[in-house]
């Protein structure tokens, strides 16, 4: 009983969530490791087996966490509660009632007696009793009877398993419903029921609006206030379970209920303890949502007749009119600089060329005006033009679109496609008239892929309509690459594009593994001019030129300074120490874990402890540290075991990335600092929240535990003065004496330098400005207003975010000299403009090789240095690396300028003539194998039923295997995949095409208008026809498939033509699922980008 009492805080006014839980701590400030991969694919404990039937059909099934739902109802002391549960419930509980109902203090009492009944109606056993009694008896049972039950039909399956998953077996909380029903703000909830479009919910509204109309409340006392508060609390959950919607899914009544929750400021921690990752499930349930509504989409097919491809660039005016701010008046927005035109000279001549050209050149001018020129001089011999630029991702579509837009306005139409675009109330914008009505068009390869091969009329281009292909970045083109991909096609045909590519960094085509290598790079270059169909490459030659471009783009001398922790620190050993301890006092229950759980293996809960000559923390500060912990807190998180030991187990951890934060700190910022961190983090995790009250009952079992933190924690605090004592001593750090001295060495260079300094993190961002600002020697040179930092503006000021107009002021303040020192996160990397600036430093801060290229060319003012202090070897390996490449790469491009252009060309030519006999080579093969004729049929390897016939197999992409049988979709699932690590390629995943015994047959793919099923080899047997013989083979793969048994050809026109409308006529469900896995696919990938871009800065907590 205890525990129970226990677990609702006891702490009054929203009690809801419980900041100091470890579970919800936000993790985004906390490390990216190389162990988070891991341990996510580890498997997960089973749930408690779901009940067969839905709802209760008798009391005795009902959980206690149910009827406490009905407590209000229950327990309402308008009636003779005493009387009516006399003999049902203890006498002690008796005393206990009668003890909470003679409190004189309002407010106590009702909190008082909501404790007390949620504690009699604790275990299943009473509370089923009580409940018992109370539908014999209470004057209040018949009004809610049948509610009670939740049985059908006032319930309907989905929504009883949700409410079953969800609430009643919260993967956290086992007392999820008490929580809300105690605490939750109700008006948030009803204003957003209010407007539901869906009726249903709208009755929930209707029911309970009593409670906001104004009189309502108006003159009850508190007690009783509280009541019809906590009635109308669990009113609102179980009439919206119960509910029956007729446009959403039944199940939908929770996620309406998250929505409603994040309605409002105050009901959104609701939300937060129910789905940790709330804001994503609602993002993909709005996806849900709107497909739903979304009326199926038929292609009635205005097919495309082959014969009617044109030979040359269709008309913009066929497609639609242009904007109104169009008006072909010569634009001259730009004007180049001298090397730049050196730059865009042999594309102007109408060669296929390769621009290379470091970052902060200006390419987007160069390109700006290679796409002027070209557009210019066909109009001037009417002919129609019209360019596409392919970019890699989603993000720089809309990046190079505006720049491009910006650039050529008003003269050339700038259109764009990026594929994450919904197929939104205005009509779907994924139309080939789109971009045929623009002169520029910037997309992702893979869309214009779909779009050449579509059947479709309204989908349908051509490689004609277009005159020109820049390609961004042109470096990503290797084999596989969709750029590559696209590429096939042009080689494929008579009609050849001009073709430009631009890159900053061509890349040496070695990967992490291989050894740099000149020659290697040479031929990768080689390698990517043949596949981009460019006969020579361009960079800048002229001498006068290359000084300019120095001068905008200014090689600052790169300097790499490694400074090793001392290897005695006594702050630091003093912490370490304590994490072996911390580890030493768990270690009993960790075993339990092992013992107990069955998979848990020992090796999950082994810790690294110091060892003898180790004086500096650092055994404590490693990514293998930090994996290890992260690893060990997610399977106690998602193991089945008591709460009492998860929470023992997560606040002991919790400890230990304390200290773990605290050494990462002091390693590098002055001791104090990382003392500071300590204090405060311990500060938070010495309150334990829900588990407070337990903390007295020492012979209970979380009594226990909570008085072994506390003696942890009294440990850790216990040594404060000695830490203290240790701080002075640690606070000079290599690295900060270095960075301060670095900075002081500048400023006698030039008393007006500017100077970044890159850190990992924004706390340490924020700290390290304070910090460096109150040092005596950089106030007394600079002045106490020379520090500043920009941190991101979409973080919360808590989280050491900052707002747009503090970073502008800031910004504005550097450029204008007023600030001379900025300390920044990668944010200032990404496209801020940064002024000019003498000196970049890299706080032990690692980036890819395109970040150090970028990094390094925020540092433009002349003569300017960048330099990275690390305090191991391994970061500054890496970084050495970057400058290799790049430093390689440049010889490369020298290498190849001072080859005559026609022996470069040869070269060229050499690997073209390559590309082009393999392409050939396979096409032969394949076409020889479609002659071989043996029929068989796929059968479904579990069920038996027939899939499809062996010349209903096509290749695509070559990878893919296709099954063009519209009726096989019949009976089938389509279940939600996609990677973690996925990203848009050439065909978007839609799901697992499952069976209608469950077996997987394959994967769903769109490709172009259709959704097409691909075919795993393990997924069917084959029946030979005629005989229909079966044959004996288990272990299929493709290769094994095609080699002996029959040949797959590649997709046909008319097969793609004939699946195009399949899905939905076969199967609306899975048509529906389909669509709805697209579109998240879609989301995760943009996310992964977004992600992606994070993680190559991984965020550090240091201070
Ligand atoms: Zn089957």
């Amino acid at each position: 009983m205890n525990s129970l009492t226990a677990s609702i805080e006891s702490d009054d006014s929203i009690a809801i969530i419980d900041m100091d839980d470890p579970d919800l701590v936000d993790e985004s400030d906390k490390p990216f490791d190389d162990e988070t991969d891991e341990y996510k694919s580890m498997p997960q404990p089973a749930k408690p087996l779901k009940p067969t039937k839905i709802g209760y059909g008798c009391v005795e099934d009902m959980p206690a966490q149910h009827i406490r739902l009905f407590a209000p109802w229950i327990f309402d002391p308008s009636f003779r509660v005493i009387e009516m549960y006399q003999n049902i419930i203890s006498e002690s509980q008796i005393e206990l009632i009668i003890k909470a109902l003679k409190i004189k203090d309002e407010y106590e009492k009702v909190k008082n007696y909501f404790y007390t009944v949620v504690d009699i109606l604790g275990t299943d056993q009473v509370a089923q009793r009580v409940m018992k009694r109370f539908l014999e008896v209470s004057p209040n049972a018949a009004e809610i009877k049948h509610k009670i039950f939740f049985a059908r039909p006032d319930i309907l399956e989905e929504a009883f398993n949700v409410y079953w998953d969800k609430l009643l077996h919260h993967p956290t909380f086992d007392n999820i419903i008490d929580r809300i029903c105690l605490s939750m703000p109700v008006e948030p909830i009803l204003e957003y029921l209010k407007i539901s479009p869906e009726a249903a919910y709208r009755g929930v509204y209707e029911k309970l609006k009593y409670y906001v109309e104004p009189d309502t409340m108006k003159n009850l006392s508190l007690a009783h206030k509280f009541f019809v508060d906590w009635k109308v609390r669990c009113q609102v959950l179980f009439e919206l379970i119960t509910a029956k919607p007729r446009k959403h899914k039944a199940e939908h009544w929770y996620y309406e209920f998250l929505k409603a929750c994040n309605s409002s400021s105050a009901t959104r921690p609701v939300a937060f303890v129910l789905e940790k990752d709330f804001r994503d499930i609602l993002d993909k349930y709005e996806i849900e949502i709107s497909q739903l509504s979304k009326p199926v989409h038929k292609s009635t097919a205005d097919f495309v007749d082959p014969s009617e491809a044109p030979t040359e660039p269709r008309p913009q005016k066929l497609f639609g009119k242009y904007p109104s701010y169009i008006t072909h008046e010569y634009s001259a927005n730009y004007e180049l600089r001298s090397y730049q035109k050196e730059l865009t000279k042999k594309a102007n001549e109408g060669l296929n060329t390769i621009i290379c050209a470091p970052t902060g050149s200006g390419k987007t001018h160069v390109a700006a005006d290679i796409i002027a020129h070209h557009l210019r001089k066909l109009q001037h011999s009417d002919k129609i033009g019209r360019v596409v630029m392919f970019v890699p991702t989603i993000p720089l579509v809309n990046q190079q679109s505006s720049h491009l837009s910006t650039n050529l306005r008003p003269e050339f139409y700038v259109e764009k496609l990026s594929g994450a675009e919904r197929a939104t109330e205005k009509g779907d914008i994924r139309k080939a008239a789109t971009l045929l009505k623009a002169d520029v068009v910037v997309l992702t390869p893979q869309i214009f892929i779909n779009m050449l091969l579509s059947p479709l009329r309204s989908q349908k281009i051509y490689l004609t309509d277009f005159t020109m292909f820049v390609f961004d970045e042109c470096h990503h083109c290797n084999e596989q690459h969709p750029y590559n991909v696209l590429m096939n096609f042009v080689r494929e045909s008579q009609y050849k594009p001009q073709i430009v590519g631009l890159t900053a960094s061509v890349g040496d085509g070695s990967d992490s593994k291989s050894r740099m290598n000149p020659d290697n790079a040479m031929e990768h270059m080689v390698a990517i001019c043949a596949r981009l169909n460019a006969d020579t490459v361009t960079s800048i030659r002229d001498p006068d030129n290359l000084i300019e471009m120095q001068h905008h783009v200014s090689k600052p001398i790169d300097e790499i300074v490694t400074c090793r922790p001392s290897p005695n620190d006594k702050f630091a050993h003093e912490i370490a120490l304590t994490c072996d301890y911390i580890q030493d006092e768990i270690h009993d229950v960790l075993m339990t874990l092992v013992t107990d759980i069955l998979d848990f293996e020992e090796n999950l809960i082994k810790l690294p402890v110091i060892g003898p000559n180790d004086k500096n923390g650092t055994s404590k500060t490693s990514f293998s540290y930090n994996g290890k912990l992260g690893a060990l807190k997610h399977n106690i998180n998602k193991r089945d075991m008591d709460r009492e030991r998860r929470h023992f187990l997560l606040k002991a951890i919790e400890l230990l990335e304390i200290c773990h934060f605290t050494l990462k700190n002091n390693q590098l910022m002055p001791a104090k600092l990382a003392f500071e961190y300590l204090r405060e983090r311990i500060g938070y995790a010495e309150k334990f929240g829900a588990y407070e009250g337990g903390e007295q009952g020492s012979n209970t079992k979380i009594g226990n535990y909570m008085q072994r933190l506390r003696k942890m924690i009294n440990n850790i605090k216990a040594k404060y003065e000695k830490l203290d004592a240790y701080v002075k001593e640690s606070n000079s750090k290599p690295i900060y004496s270095k960075l301060l001295s670095c900075i002081e060495e500048q400023f006698k260079i030039d008393k007006t330098s500017r100077i970044i300094v890159f850190v990992e993190s924004r706390k340490g961002c924020v700290k390290m400005a304070e910090c460096v600002t109150a040092t005596e020697t950089i106030a007394k040179t600079f002045g106490s207003q020379a520090v500043g930092y920009i941190v991101s503006v979409n973080q919360s000021m808590a989280n050491f975010g900052q707002t747009s107009v503090t970073q502008d002021r800031t910004l504005k303040e550097f450029r204008q000299g007023h600030k001379n020192i900025l300390f920044a996160t990668s944010v200032a990397e990404e496209g801020l403009d940064v002024a000019q600036c003498n000196l970049i430093i890299k706080y032990n801060s690692v980036g890819s090789e395109k970040s150090y290229i970028q990094r390094r060319g925020r540092a433009r003012a002349k003569n300017s240095r960048s330099i990275l202090l690390a305090i191991s070897s391994y970061i500054a390996s890496h970084e050495y690396n970057n400058i290799m490449r790049e430093y390689l790469m440049n010889i490369c491009l020298n290498n190849l300028q001072t080859l005559s252009e026609t022996e470069l060309k040869k070269m060229i030519f050499r690997k073209k003539e390559e590309i082009k006999t393999a392409l050939e080579q396979e096409r032969r093969i394949e076409n020889e194998r479609n002659r071989a004729t043996t029929l068989y049929n796929l059968e479904c390897v579990i069920c038996g039923i027939l899939i499809c016939c062996s010349n209903q197999v096509a290749r695509l992409m070559e990878s893919q295997f296709i099954c063009c049988n519209p009726s096989a979709w019949k009976d089938t699932k389509i279940n939600q995949r996609f990677d973690k690590n996925f990203s848009v390629k050439v065909s978007s995943l839609c799901g697992v095409w499952l069976c209608q015994c469950g077996q997987k047959r394959g994967e769903v793919i769109k490709y172009g208008e259709a959704y097409l099923p691909t075919l795993a080899a393990d997924g069917f047997r084959l029946r030979k026809q005629p005989s229909n013989v079966l044959e004996e083979n288990n272990k299929f793969t493709w290769q094994v498939v095609t080699k002996k048994f029959f040949p797959v050809g590649s997709i046909e026109l008319e097969q793609i033509r004939g699946m195009i409308n399949s899905l939905s006529e076969n199967n609306i469900a899975a048509y529906k699922d389909a669509q709805i896995n697209e579109e998240l696919g879609i989301c995760e990938a943009v996310k992964n980008l977004e992600y992606e871009k994070k993680q190559n800065h991984a965020l550090i907590e240091t201070y």
